[in-house]
């Protein structure tokens, strides 16, 4: 039996591969309090000025600048109040000289009006309050259209739905949200040695953690998961519950399988979908054998079953392609350079991914192994929120020099509180 040949492409190039799949979810509509999390489907379009009338900033009065002139410390002005008016009001009255209309944060400015006064620029008297400075055309007014004119694009299509994209599609009334649809996604661990997490501990064999792992970075980009059952190292049942998979959902991560063992039957699976196989081993460690193939539409993942290798699939490879399927803009890894803060001496053959627990101190970024770092590694994910990605070619390189980071869990960046 002669061992398949297979030719090692960078991981750049590897990506490359995948997102230029034109492989693409379909726009729909969500309800605007289940959006955050999608990539918006259109550009979206201010249908008015915001803000959309002169208002006050400020809880005080509007006046008449023109009848501050003259106004100080030793010649205070006074104004009569001839009207009270709170946000979601507009005053029917217009200001005649010397008069002012009382004014609430967020209120339209009443007719005749161009400044206001803030409460704590005043003293109150029986008719009203004095003031001792002078006020400019428009002081303290915030203008109608000054941040945002009827037909600018606020939002673009591929922009990621957050916080504030939600704040500005409420802003111009969208209850229903135009998005690209999540893609569905399958998980299948393989492998005869897996046991589920209920399960007694047997001789030589080990609990799936890849499976519950990977879900949980699905989850994490909010996508729909189904968790298929552990799969024993056999072509003919695996091969049924990917074509079951297939069936449902838009792409199918595999956890182990993809090597040249004698029991490795991905390679085997994807020749009998007639998937095009994207590439089946990657420049880099750990992960080598990290394989893509596409079935038309589909994506098909086959990630390493060792589980920083997964983990690091799922990172470089998965989620460059789930972000691209659903249309967003922004689908590469964040990467940042950060200083390495410990020797790191072995030889760099291939490029090296590392999990990593990187530091925001102050100003700076720092970075150190997250453990014990071996491709079958897992509780050094669990300390990590980044990998140091170690250019192949490279010898060791030692404490301060600059290393690039990918950042994975930034939730659990290390923070200092430097304000
Ligand atoms: P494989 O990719 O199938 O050659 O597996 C590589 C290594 O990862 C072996 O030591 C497996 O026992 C281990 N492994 C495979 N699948 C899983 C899994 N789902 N959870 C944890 N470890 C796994
Ligand atoms: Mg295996």
């Amino acid at each position: 039996m002669t061992v398949e040949k297979r030719n090692p492409i960078p991981v750049s190039e590897a990506i490359h591969r995948i997102v230029s799949q034109n492989i693409k979810t379909e726009p729909m509509h969500v309800n605007i309090y289940e959006s955050e999390g999608y990539i918006l489907a259109e550009n979206i379009i201010a249908t008015y000025d915001i803000p959309r009338f002169n208002k006050s900033p400020y809880d005080g009065f509007a006046i008449r600048s023109q009848d501050t002139k003259g106004a100080s410390g030793d010649h205070r002005v006074e104004f009569q109040v001839i009207d009270h008016i709170g946000a979601g009001s507009v005053s029917d009255k217009t200001l005649g000289p010397n008069e002012a209309v009382r004014i609430m944060t967020g209120a339209a400015i009443p007719e005749g009006a161009d400044a206001v006064v803030m409460l704590e620029q005043t003293s109150e008297t029986k008719q009203g309050f004095t003031i001792r400075k002078t006020f400019d055309h428009l002081e303290n007014i915030a203008l109608k259209g000054e941040e945002t004119s009827t037909g600018d694009t606020v939002l673009k299509k591929g922009q990621y739905v957050n916080a504030g994209t939600v704040a500005v599609l409420a802003t111009f009334g969208y209850v229903d949200v135009p998005v690209y649809r999540k893609p569905s996604v399958a998980i299948i661990a393989t492998g005869s040695e897996l046991l589920d997490i209920d399960e007694p501990l047997e001789p030589g064999k080990i609990r799936n953690s890849n499976g519950p792992m990977i879900q949980a970075l699905c989850r994490k980009e909010g996508l729909e998961v189904s968790v298929y059952k552990i799969q024993k190292d056999d072509f003919d049942s695996s091969l049924d519950v990917v074509k079951d998979a297939m069936k449902q959902h838009d792409m199918i991560i595999t956890t182990g399988g993809v090597s040249v063992g004698d029991f490795d039957y991905l390679p085997d699976i994807y020749r009998t979908l007639d998937a095009e196989v994207l590439f089946n081993k990657v420049a880099m460690r750990p992960g080598s054998v990290t394989t893509v193939a596409v079935v038309k539409d589909q994506y098909l993942f086959g990630l390493s079953g060792n589980p920083s290798a997964c983990y690091s699939g799922f990172e470089l490879f998965v989620k460059p392609a789930l972000y691209h399927m659903m249309g967003a803009e922004k689908y590469y890894p964040a990467m940042v350079r950060a200083t390495l803060m410990e020797d790191f001496k072995k030889p760099n053959p291939f490029t090296r991914f590392i999990r990593a627990d990187v530091h925001l101190t102050g100003r700076e970024l720092t970075v150190v192994p997250s453990g014990f770092n071996k491709s079958g590694a897992v509780v050094s994910i669990a300390h990590s929120n980044g990998m140091i990605i170690l250019p192949g070619g490279t010898r060791g390189f030692s404490k301060g020099h600059q290393v690039n980071v990918l950042l994975t869990a930034t939730e659990s960046l290390q923070r200092e509180l430097y304000l």
